[in-house]
């Protein structure tokens, strides 16, 4: 049910602007805002012009990306990780096991007879698959740690790792730096993902302004949404990305706040 349409009608109005594009750092189909803008798979930033040596890397794994295809997607990443010696392409494999964690956890099928059984094994693949993700986190940040100098794609890289790994404290600290840098489009997205996961109070002042620019925007408005107990439009957006748009990070969250709201019998 989509309680108030706006929000549908604003995310229609920001892809109708936007540019389709295989994204230079992780192979996957995405729309992006004229030469530079940020992957809705990945949230890496995508320069047209750079390029795509690494998206290469993960050709054969981008299609496996899918809910039916984890044990060939796994092998497939398991494969190509040697090659990953990189602070963005171990970053890159770190978000390809959280998403198919992801798929494994919300696989589980109460309905199945023999559930108990199948139920246990996935849940076991899904922590696996987390704890691989962040092994592969963890990685980019030591590869980013023995550079000698940072530029701003890579302190935006130790950001985004550091949040995917829940560690606020060293996210602002790369946070800090980029500000002092001033690139918009690191500041902007990085500002706005930090208000949200760290429910700054204000956060909607930083996610209003990216929503023409950017659909991650939308993911990030729906938690604002949710925390502020609008639960119903927070799930219509999450709805419509997740039949429209290719954003794997917005499932997992559309089926925890569908748990939620059918929790507190709301329908
Ligand atoms: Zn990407």
């Amino acid at each position: 049910m989509i309680k108030d349409l706006r929000y549908i009608q604003l995310i229609k109005k920001t892809s109708e602007s936007l540019f389709p594009v295989v994204c230079n750092n992780c192979g996957s189909k995405t729309l992006i805002q004229g030469n530079v803008g940020i992957c809705t798979v990945c949230e890496l930033v995508i320069i047209k012009e750079e390029n795509d040596l690494q998206s290469k890397l993960f050709e054969t794994v981008v299609p496996l990306l899918t809910k039916t295809s984890i044990p060939e997607a796994t092998k497939a990443l398991e494969s190509l990780s040697k090659n990953a010696n990189t602070p963005s392409s171990s970053y890159v494999i770190g978000v390809f096991y959280s998403i198919l964690s992801d798929y494994a956890y919300f696989n589980l099928n109460y309905n199945d007879k023999g559930f108990m059984e199948e139920n246990a094994t996935n849940k076991y693949l899904s922590l696996d698959l987390t704890s691989k993700s962040k092994e592969f986190f963890f990685r980019a940040l030591k590869l980013i740690s023995n550079l000698e100098q940072k530029g701003d794609d890579n302190l935006y890289l130790e950001f985004i790792s550091n949040i995917k790994l829940g560690r606020l404290f060293y996210a602002l600290n790369s946070l800090k730096t980029l500000n002092t840098n001033k690139t918009e489009i690191y500041c902007n997205y990085a500002n706005m993902v930090y208000a949200v996961e760290s429910r700054r109070k204000d956060a909607e002042h930083f996610v209003r302004p990216m929503l023409s620019k950017s659909l991650n925007a939308f993911y990030y408005f729906s938690k604002v949404l949710a925390q502020k107990k609008q639960l119903e439009d927070a799930i219509s957006i999450l709805t419509f990305i997740n039949q429209n748009i290719n954003m794997p990070i917005s499932y997992s969250y559309l089926i925890k706040l569908e748990s939620i709201l059918a929790a507190a019998g709301f329908n």
